[in-house]
């Protein structure tokens, strides 16, 4: 579904270019849930933010169902993130002056749905990640760990056919840890929603059906079922 082919990503700051990856390959099947482990710097976030197009690569090639979509613009881009892939950012990336409920609906309204159903839809997402109860909360009046349960609901609530997550679960604590692995492995067993996501947390590592290993910008070590790539 997701394809990556040769894909590097330098940062340039002054005269010091920083590669951040380095000729990845990565292939996502649909209804896959599979991690992206490394250490701090490895690269992991700069890959998730080249599969769910919200940065772009140096070089390589990227497509979404076999489309090439390297060449697309800012706005053709925008439009597939809003009907097909939902990002989870590391930090969360809320609004802060509309409230979570509002948070929420808003990729609904800008795909045209009437407000009281997308009220509803993003009341039913909050219930489901265990927030609905601070569903008018604006983001500064939640806990890190709320805010991240927000950013999951918002990431979710256009049934996206892949949802991508920079470390997921960093902020929760353990009771709602396992909670969020158990909504994304609902989702992908039974909504067939692709997920990929960063991670340091052994609960989500241990159900990852595929784990792809970054070190200095490069893929060491996939374990599972192998990659088409
Ligand atoms: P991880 O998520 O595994 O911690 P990142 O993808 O954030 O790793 O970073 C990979 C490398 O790229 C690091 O060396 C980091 O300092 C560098 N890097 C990431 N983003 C930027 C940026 N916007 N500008 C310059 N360097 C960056
Ligand atoms: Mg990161």
């Amino acid at each position: 579904m997701l394809q990556l082919r040769d894909v590097s990503k330098a940062y340039r700051t002054g005269s010091f270019t920083q590669v951040a990856l380095d000729a990845v390959s990565v292939c996502l099947r649909d209804n896959e849930f599979v991690a992206v482990l490394g250490p701090s710097g490895s690269g992991k976030t700069t890959l998730l933010n080249m599969l769910s197009t919200v940065d772009r690569p140096s070089s390589g090639t990227l497509r979404f169902d076999g489309q090439n979509i390297g060449q697309l613009d800012d706005q053709a881009l925008t439009a597939l993130r809003l009907h097909q892939i939902g990002v989870i950012f590391q930090s969360f990336n809320l609004i802060p002056v509309i409230s979570a409920l509002e948070n929420v609906m808003l990729p609904l309204q800008l795909q045209g749905v009437a407000h009281d159903q997308a009220a509803a839809r993003a009341q039913t997402l909050l219930d489901e990640v265990g927030v609905g109860q601070h569903a008018d909360r604006r983001p500064d009046k939640l806990s890190g760990g709320q805010r991240q349960r927000v950013a999951i609901a918002r990431a979710l609530v256009t049934n996206p056919k892949a949802v991508i997550a920079d470390e997921p679960t960093a902020n929760l604590d353990s009771e709602n840890t396992k909670r969020i692995i158990e909504l994304m492995s609902h989702l992908n067993k039974e909504h067939q929603v692709t997920f990929i996501f960063s991670t340091h947390d052994p609960l989500l590592i241990d159900v990852a059906e595929r784990r792809i290993q970054l070190r200095d910008g490069a893929i060491v070590q996939t374990k599972g079922r192998h990659g088409c790539c």
